[in-house]
C-alpha cells in the first residue's frame, strides 16, 4: 500500500464522508413538536399568548425589560430605526462585513448607510472607524455581533452617548452572548435577534427586538402591526374590543403563535444547545491547532461567544488554491460550508448608491477572501467534526505552496 495523499473526491477519489454534512441544520426536539401541536389545537394560530411569552422570555434571557417577538430580525431592525425616528437626512453607521438586511433597513427608513471597516480579530464593527465616520448627520450606530462575538459595545456606546445618538445592535448571531458578564440585549438602546432557520435559536422564521425603554418598546409594538392602537377602545365607554385607531402607518411584522411555540421549546433547550456548540468548538479548536493553513476564531477576554457560526480564515499565503476552490473541494468531500459575509461594499446596488468599491475596507476585503464557515450545529457529533477536519487536512495536503 502507498501512503501518499488520498485522491480528492473532486478528481474521482472517495469522499471523506459517505453522506453530506450541511453547514447548519436546525435542532428540533420533542418539546417543540408538543408546543406547536398545542398551539395548532388552541384555536389561536396568529399572534397571541405564545408570541407575547416568547418576547418576554427572550427579554429575560437578554437582560432587557421589554421584548417584542416579530417575524424576522430584519423586521426588528426596521422597527428599531423607525421607532427612533431615523429618516431622510440621517446617517446610520454600520459594518460592511454583515448581512444585507441591516443595510437595507437603513434604506427603508430613507436614511443613508455609512459603511465602516471591522476589527481584524473579531470582524466586528471597529469603534475607531466609527469615530472617523461620525458627522453632524449621524443619528444611530448599528454594530453587528459577528458570528456571535459581541462588538466592543463599551467603546461604541461611549461614542454614541457623547453625541446623544442611539445604538441599535444587530445581534442576529448573538443570543446568549455576553460581555464582561452583561448579556447581549442589555448593552444597546435596542437589540435585534434572529430566529431564522440557521440561527442558534430558531422559529423557522422569526426575530425579536429588546429594549429597556418603555416608549421605544410601545412604539415598536404599535408599528409592528399596521400602527393599530388596540388600547384606544378603553378610552371610549360606548365602543368594544373591536375598536382600534391607526396612529402611524405601521408594518406587518407580527409573528405567528405556531412559530412562537417552536421558539418556546427551543428556549427550554437553549442552554443545552449552547453547551453543545461550545463542546464542538473546543473540539474544532484542538483538532485545528496543528493546522497552520487555517486561522481559528479568537474570542476576546471577558466574552461569552454565542457560537452561531464557526468561521475560519484560510492562510492563503500557504495554499495553492483560493477560497472558492477550497469550498468546492469540501463540497465534493461531502462537507457543506458557507461564506459570512460578502461585504456590503461589493454588492452592485450599494456600490452605485454609496460610491464604494472593492478595496475601500481593507480588513473586510481581506477577511472575505479567506472566509470559510465550517459546519456547526447542536446535533453534530464529535465524529462529524473529525470528518470536517479530515477533509480540511486532505484538501490542504493537495494544495501546498
Ligand atoms: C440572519 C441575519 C439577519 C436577518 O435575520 P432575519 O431573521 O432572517 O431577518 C440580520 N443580520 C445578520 C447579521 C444576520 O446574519
Amino acid at each position: 500500500m502507498t501512503s501518499g495523499p488520498e485522491t480528492l473526491a473532486l478528481r474521482g477519489g472517495t469522499p471523506v464522508r459517505a453522506t453530506f454534512l450541511p453547514f447548519s441544520r436546525p435542532s428540533i426536539g420533542a418539546r417543540e413538536k408538543e408546543l406547536v401541536l398545542a398551539a395548532l389545537e388552541s384555536g389561536w394560530i396568529t399572534t397571541g399568548p405564545q408570541t407575547v411569552e416568547l418576547g418576554r422570555r427572550v427579554a429575560a434571557l437578554a437582560g432587557a425589560r421589554h421584548g417584542l417577538a416579530v417575524n424576522s430580525a430584519t423586521g426588528a431592525l426596521h422597527l428599531a430605526l423607525a421607532a427612533l425616528g431615523v429618516g431622510p437626512g440621517d446617517e446610520v453607521i454600520t459594518s460592511t462585513y454583515t448581512f444585507v438586511a441591516c443595510v437595507n433597513v437603513i434604506e427603508h427608513v430613507g436614511a443613508r448607510p455609512v459603511l465602516v471597516d471591522v476589527e481584524p480579530d473579531t470582524l466586528c464593527l471597529d469603534p475607531r472607524a466609527v469615530e472617523r465616520a461620525l458627522t453632524a448627520k449621524t443619528r444611530a450606530l448599528l454594530p453587528v455581533d459577528y458570528a456571535g462575538h459581541p462588538c466592543d459595545l463599551d467603546a461604541i456606546g461611549g461614542l454614541a452617548r457623547a453625541r446623544g445618538i442611539r445604538v441599535v445592535e444587530d445581534a442576529a448571531h448573538a443570543l446568549g452572548a455576553s460581555l464582561g458578564g452583561r448579556p447581549v440585549g442589555s448593552l444597546s438602546d435596542i437589540t435585534a435577534f434572529s430566529f431564522y432557520a440557521t440561527k442558534n435559536l430558531t422559529t423557522g422564521e422569526g426575530g425579536a427586538a429588546v429594549t429597556d425603554d418603555d416608549a421605544l418598546a410601545a412604539r415598536m409594538s404599535l408599528l409592528s402591526l399596521h400602527g393599530m392602537d388596540r388600547d384606544a377602545w378603553k378610552r371610549y365607554s360606548d365602543t368594544g374590543s373591536w375598536y382600534y385607531e391607526v396612529t402611524a402607518p405601521g408594518f406587518k411584522y407580527n409573528l405567528s403563535d405556531v412559530l412562537a411555540a417552536i421558539g418556546l421549546g427551543q428556549l427550554e433547550r437553549f442552554e443545552g444547545m449552547q453547551q453543545r456548540r461550545r463542546e464542538l468548538v473546543a473540539l474544532y479548536d484542538s483538532l485545528l491547532a496543528g493546522v497552520p493553513e487555517v486561522r481559528r476564531p479568537q474570542p476576546r477576554a471577558g466574552v461569552v461567544h454565542a457560537w452561531h457560526l464557526y468561521p475560519v480564515a484560510l492562510e492563503l499565503e500557504r495554499l495553492a488554491c483560493d477560497r472558492a476552490r477550497f469550498i468546492q473541494e469540501l463540497r465534493a468531500e461531502n462537507i457543506g460550508a458557507s461564506v459570512h459575509f460578502i461585504p456590503i461594499h461589493l454588492h452592485p446596488y450599494f456600490q452605485d448608491r454609496l460610491g464604494v468599491r472593492a478595496g475601500d475596507f481593507p480588513v473586510a476585503d481581506d477577511a472575505y477572501r479567506r472566509a470559510v464557515t465550517l459546519p456547526l450545529f447542536p446535533d453534530m457529533t464529535p465524529r462529524d467534526v473529525e470528518d470536517v477536519v479530515a477533509a480540511v487536512r486532505k484538501i490542504i495536503g493537495h494544495f501546498p505552496r
